[in-house]
Formats: structure tokens, C-alpha cells, sequence
């Protein structure tokens, strides 16, 4: 898949509307279209990278950032406190669907372990 045929990229772009709740230079992070939980927050980089498993010795800081992002939204919508969840679902065991590197911030209930 090219970066111009994804989701996430065209996303990210601005050419396909999302609920956007946080953004800087290098990612986005936008409301779950199909919530799993009250908050349900997908955080991507904006540069088009696969899967986590793509991600290279360079990419450190902007993984970093993008678990930020989601701590920085979590406190944000206020489930800092009582816990929440970040989810990076890698390949078609691990659950990914969109194959545009993304972390999941769910919280607003009790999760359960071992997942699904
Ligand atoms: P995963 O299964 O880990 O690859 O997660 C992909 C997530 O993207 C799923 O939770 C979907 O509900 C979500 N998703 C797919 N398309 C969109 C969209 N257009 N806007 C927001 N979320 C989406």
C-alpha cells in the first residue's frame, strides 16, 4: 500500500475527517471510529510507517512521542488517574487492521488480562 492509499495518511492529511484531539508536527491522534471503550484514541505518526515492526533505530524519539501524546491525552481526558490502556496490535496475529503504525489509548472502564 502506498502512503497516498491510506486511511490513516489521508487522515493525518486532513482529507478525511476524523474527531482530531491532539496534533503536532510529527503526529495525530484522533477518535476511534468503532470506540472499544469510553475513550478510544488512535495516536499515529504522520510519516507513513507499517507497523510497529517497521520501526527503525532512527524512528526512537518519534516513538516516543507518540506515547507521550497518548499519556498527555490521557491526563486530558481525565483517566490518568484511574488507568487507561495503550495498545500497539502488530500484525495479523497481533490484531492490526490499519497498517499504519498506531497506538491505542482506551480507558473510562476496567480492563480485563489477558486480552482477547
Ligand atoms: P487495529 O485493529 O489495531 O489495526 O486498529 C485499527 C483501528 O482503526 C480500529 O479500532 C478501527 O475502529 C479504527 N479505524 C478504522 N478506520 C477508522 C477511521 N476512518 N477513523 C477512525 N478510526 C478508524
Amino acid at each position: 500500500m502506498t502512503a497516498g492509499q491510506c486511511i490513516f495518511c489521508r487522515i493525518a492529511a486532513g482529507d478525511i475527517p476524523a474527531k482530531i484531539v491532539a496534533h503536532d508536527d510529527d503526529a495525530v491522534a484522533f477518535r476511534d471510529i468503532d470506540p472499544k471503550a469510553p475513550t478510544h484514541i488512535l495516536v499515529i505518526p504522520r510519516r507513513h510507517i507499517a507497523s510497529a515492526r517497521k520501526l527503525e533505530p532512527a524512528d526512537a524519539a518519534l516513538a516516543g512521542r507518540l506515547l507521550l501524546m497518548a499519556t498527555s491525552i490521557a491526563a486530558s481526558e481525565g483517566i490518568a488517574d484511574s488507568g487507561y490502556r495503550l495498545v500497539v496490535n502488530t500484525g495479523a496475529e497481533g490484531g492490526q487492521s490499519v497498517d499504519h503504525l498506531h497506538v491505542h489509548l482506551l480507558g473510562g472502564r476496567v480492563m480485563r488480562w489477558p486480552p482477547g
